[in-house]
């Protein structure tokens, strides 16, 4: 039985359509499984948070397009009923107010001895008052301990009061002690640890009140004590001949900001800033003055500046292993090991004290690479 030449392009041209019905079947298939994958998100699967990136919706305002940013990031949904109240402590909630004690657990007399205005000698029926100024630091665990400055105030002949001087720091009637400021930052900027977390860290171990207000205050106030020594951290990256430069994503009151740290062997510089890139660096100070070589990632914004540009072995490994997995190519993978291997010689030699790797080793890799690149 023979079938016209009409009927048999018919017949395979049907075949053909019901093929490329089946495939695009299979590819809607796949394209959903994918779309299900990209759109996974803390809220909605088993991923953790930190892989949901920094940004927020709505929250593209202060970021440079540098095809980095993640702002796919899912809005929390709360799954608790609002309570109708207000955020923050409530009416007639008692708070914790540092209030001055009894029987303090060491006393420090601060006597007056001359008037500070005409530096007379006072004599000892000039005294007028002693005022007590009362420092809270925790002791040992289970205890905090007060110190009390008794500080005399006499009235001069010239008719002016005198006041004995305080340690440095004693400013108020009832305060908190340096060990206290010293432990609140170290546990909230080091071991981040949240503000009221370390509140009741000071009730729990010490028995001592600290308000969450006062431990905010004391970052700031070590903030603004900081000034010179971030100052003076700059002022010796720019003496140093090599520095590497990175950023990344913070948030700041909601918001996305920008992390920029510089560092050299022995220093490093943080600095935070709503602005991304040239903004933020150029405030940095550093990079406008800096004339060494720069380690970075190769973001565009770097070369904006007058250094030697170098960089990073480890952001060109992580896209070796980008090309390896995309194109499977061989070239990539043996750049990866010559990398590897020439960081390991490299350490291998600062080990035993050499600093520079002997020059007949660099040509021979320099050759390797020279290779490689010809041959891709
Ligand atoms: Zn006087």
């Amino acid at each position: 039985m023979s079938f016209s030449p009409e009927t048999q392009l018919t017949a395979t041209l049907l075949a053909i359509v019901i093929e490329q019905g089946e495939r695009i079947c299979e590819q809607q298939e796949t394209i959903k499984e994918l779309e299900a994958r990209i759109n996974k998100n803390s809220s909605n699967s088993s991923k953790p948070p930190s892989t949901d990136g920094f940004s927020k919706p709505g929250d593209k305002q202060q970021t440079e397009p540098s095809g980095t940013d993640d702002n796919d990031k899912p809005a929390p949904k709360s799954l608790r009923a609002h309570s109708g109240l207000k955020p923050g402590a409530q009416k007639g909630h008692k708070g914790h107010c540092l209030e001055a004690i009894e029987h303090p657990h060491h006393i420090e007399y601060l006597p007056v001895r001359v008037c500070e205005h005409c530096h007379q000698s006072l004599s000892t029926d000039s005294l007028v008052k002693v005022v007590e100024y009362q420092v809270f630091d925790p002791a040992c665990p289970g205890q905090f301990e007060v110190t009390a400055y008794r500080a005399e105030v006499r009235r001069c002949t010239c008719g002016h009061k005198t006041q004995a001087t305080l340690p440095e720091g004693v400013t108020n009637y009832v305060q908190y002690g340096a060990k206290t400021r010293a432990l609140a930052v170290y546990l909230h900027q080091y071991q981040l640890i949240p503000c009221h977390r370390i509140a009741e860290f000071f009730q729990d171990i010490y028995h001592m009140p600290v308000s969450v207000g006062a431990i905010c205050r004391f970052q700031k106030t070590t903030y603004e004590q900081l000034a010179s020594t971030e100052l003076a951290i700059a002022s010796a990256l720019l003496h140093e001949a090599v520095l590497g430069a990175d950023e990344t994503g913070m948030r700041v009151d909601k918001k996305t900001w920008w992390l920029h740290v510089l560092r050299s062997e022995y220093w490093t510089l943080y600095h935070l800033n709503p602005k991304r890139g040239r903004v933020a660096m150029d405030a940095m100070g550093v990079l406008l003055l800096f004339t060494g070589v720069l380690v970075h990632d190769h973001w565009k914004p770097y070369f904006h500046y007058g250094v030697m540009h170098t960089l990073c072995n480890a952001h060109h490994l992580r896209e070796l292993q980008g090309v390896i997995d995309r194109d499977c190519n061989r070239y990539a993978g043996r750049m990866m090991r010559l990398l590897q291997f020439s960081w390991h010689i490299t350490k291998g030699f600062r080990k035993i004290g050499v600093a520079a790797m002997p020059a007949l080793i660099l040509v021979r890799i320099e050759r390797l690479i020279n290779g490689y690149w010809h041959v891709r």
